[in-house]
């Protein structure tokens, strides 16, 4: 499959090409497609295996499809990280696209202030990456009204496993009913199915 047939904007195909990305790898060219059908998908993929990438690409598409965004709207993509580390890694990733595209990723996490990051929120985001602990933070502080009911969210989840349901349904709570979820993992053991069967709507799967 090509990132055309894969349903690839102009913009992004160019930022695809800059970054020497030549075509979809396979997680890639199977889950982009049923990501954006508008699914709810697990996805099994060994790290390196571009999972990363087959996510955003669809959450590009789903907020570019959203525009012209009110002034008064939110985030409209959350990608949730069990670690700091994987969060700026993703962000770092996101910024390749986002600023040809356009849009404001802020990059929420716990171990260091909150005030910057809330004056970031509040500049305007489509896109948060974010930690649990720091996110419950957000919407504990919610002066920053970091969610909003009304907004179009999708959670990306990465090696959830190590998440703790709690803090998952909290967030969750805060996000429309009607969202698109989508959960990727390098593995799927039991403690990842209770909380797939929580938080996802008969969810394609995908494993390579
Ligand atoms: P990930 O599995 O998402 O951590 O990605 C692993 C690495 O592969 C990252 O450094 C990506 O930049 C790179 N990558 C992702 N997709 C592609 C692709 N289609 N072609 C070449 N490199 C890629």
């Amino acid at each position: 499959k090509s990132w055309v047939q894969c349903g690839t904007s102009m913009k992004i195909l160019s930022a695809l090409k800059r970054h020497s990305y030549e075509k979809p790898t396979p997680i890639q060219a199977q889950a982009i497609p049923a990501i954006m059908s508008g699914r709810d998908l697990i996805g099994i993929a060994k790290t390196g295996s571009g999972k990363t990438i087959a996510f955003l690409l669809p959450m590009y598409r789903h907020i570019m499809d959203q525009r012209p965004l009110e002034e008064a709207e939110g985030p409209i993509a959350v990608i949730m990280t069990p670690t700091r580390e994987l969060a700026l890694q993703i962000t770092k990733e996101c910024k390749k696209f986002s600023k040809p595209l356009n849009l404001r990723v802020v990059c929420v996490y716990g171990g260091t202030g909150i005030s910057e990051q809330i004056a970031e929120l509040k500049r305007g985001a489509e896109i948060i990456v974010c930690t649990p602990g720091r996110m419950i933070d957000m919407l504990g502080a919610n002066s920053g009204k970091p969610l909003k009911k009304k907004i179009y969210i999708y959670i990306f989840f990465f090696f959830v496993f190590v998440f703790r349901l709690v803090e998952v349904m909290r967030i969750m709570d805060n996000v429309r009913p009607d969202r698109q979820t989508v959960m990727f993992s390098a593995t799927f053991p039991r403690a990842m199915e209770a909380l797939a069967r929580r938080i996802l709507s008969k969810p394609i799967e995908v494993q390579v």
